[in-house]
């Protein structure tokens, strides 16, 4: 039996030791090598000719693009990967491979920003009726299918604000319509939330988060299913996109410890979360994995875990918003203020959802988000605690 068939029924820590790898392509060595290149020689004519050999030219592959791809597809029990040079070209690349003029998108509203600019912008330039939708009626979403959409995009949670969907419910129905699924799973990883196992048909990561874990590379992957793996490839060929050597390199060795890093960032970031529920200053929390959260049933019921991002609401009225939440920031010292998440290190940022239709922002106080890093969580707590003394102080 091959390696990847025992790895298949293997546990979580354990595939992410041995997918990507094959040492003995490498004279033993445990890690794929990082290949630069562009030029690959060809042996004679009629190989360049029929192309019948693996590497062909550096855009399309190199082994080390390839074990990552490779390691990617285990994951996502996908049949192919694309690496493109962010997590933001992970959403637009598919979106130009499955769309045309005049079809009709359905976007979820509390989609990831940058994407809701593509699509008002680039997408409906290029001729697509683009439709936000609601995150939380499930199979309902069948009411805003036309005859003409052609993909619904899913993101769960949703960014900042953390809505939970009915992924299975909704690909039902699409499906029936024919569209397309594609889901932005950047927040659970393929650990804790497999998209093609509940009828997703192309998984969408920005790899620049958990994947990466360090803050120091920027990157996403497409994952598809057989149906839709041959559009996705296409469209990767034809507008010459490809991931770097380097960073497909990182972003292996950022694989290998992601699972136990998850771990950490899930333990710490709940008991953080529960800890910020009994506090006076904070209205809501907004964790999947808690109780009082809407959309806590489906994440249950759906998810193998919670990742280590999540929000809360600071009580304030609108007239001191501003100044009680740059106070409350401005005190964090463990915290860094900064975007993206996913790395060893803690980050806070005042969310802004000024760009939702739907999905709007809460009236009792002002949304922040946290990144809950590696760090001790005793630490992290008596950081919040000064934030919240500056901003009652403010
Ligand atoms: C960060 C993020 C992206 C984009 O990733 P970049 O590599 O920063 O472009 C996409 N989707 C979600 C949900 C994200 O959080």
């Amino acid at each position: 039996m091959k390696k990847n068939d025992f790895l298949r029924d293997a546990g979580n820590n354990t595939r992410l030791a041995h997918i990507g790898s094959e040492p003995s392509a490498y004279h033993g060595f445990v890690n794929p090598p990082v290949v630069h290149g562009s030029t690959v020689l060809f042996p004679d004519m009629a190989t360049m000719e029929g192309r019948s050999q693996k590497y062909t030219y550096g855009t399309r592959a190199t082994p080390t693009t390839d074990a990552l791809c490779d390691a990617l597809n285990e994951l996502e029990g996908a049949v192919g990967t694309i690496l493109v040079p962010s997590g933001l070209a992970a959403i637009s690349v598919p979106f130009l491979a499955y769309l045309s003029a005049g079809d009709h998108a359905l976007i979820v509203d509390s989609v990831y920003t940058p994407c809701r600019n593509f699509c008002d912008t680039m997408l409906k330039r290029l001729g697509v009726e683009v439709e936000y939708y609601d995150p939380a009626p499930g199979a309902g979403i069948e009411t805003l299918i036309k005859p003409n959409t052609k993909l619904v995009h899913t993101e769960a949670p949703g960014s900042n604000t953390f809505e939970m969907q009915d992924i299975r419910a909704i690909a039902e129905v699409a499906h029936r319509h024919g569209c397309v699924v594609t889901m932005d799973n950047t927040w659970a990883t393929p650990l804790y939330f497999r998209p093609l196992d509940f009828g997703v048909d192309v998984s969408i990561h920005a790899t620049t988060k958990y994947p990466s874990g360090h803050s120091d590379i920027v990157m996403g992957s497409v994952s598809a299913n057989a149906q839709y793996w041959p559009q996705l490839e296409e469209a990767r060929i034809l507008m010459g996109i490809c991931g770097a050597p380097d960073d497909s390199y990182q972003i292996l060795r950022g694989l290998r410890t992601m699972g136990i890093r998850l771990e950490h960032h899930q333990k710490s970031a709940l008991s953080i979360a529960q800890w910020l529920e009994g506090r006076g200053e904070v209205a809501r929390v907004l964790h999947p994995a808690l109780p009082s959260f809407p959309g806590h049933e489906i994440w249950k019921r759906d998810f193998k875990g919670a990742s280590g991002v999540f929000s809360f609401v600071l009580k304030t009225d609108a007239a001191n918003a501003r100044r009680k939440s740059h106070a409350f920031l401005d005190a964090l010292t463990y915290f860094g203020l900064g975007y993206s998440w996913g790395g060893y290190e803690s980050l806070a940022v005042l969310v802004s959802l000024s760009d939702r239709t739907i999905c709007k922002a809460p009236s009792d106080g002002v949304v922040i988000r946290l990144q809950i890093g590696l760090e001790d969580v005793v630490d992290l707590q008596a950081d919040l605690e000064r934030g919240f003394a500056a901003a009652a102080a403010a």
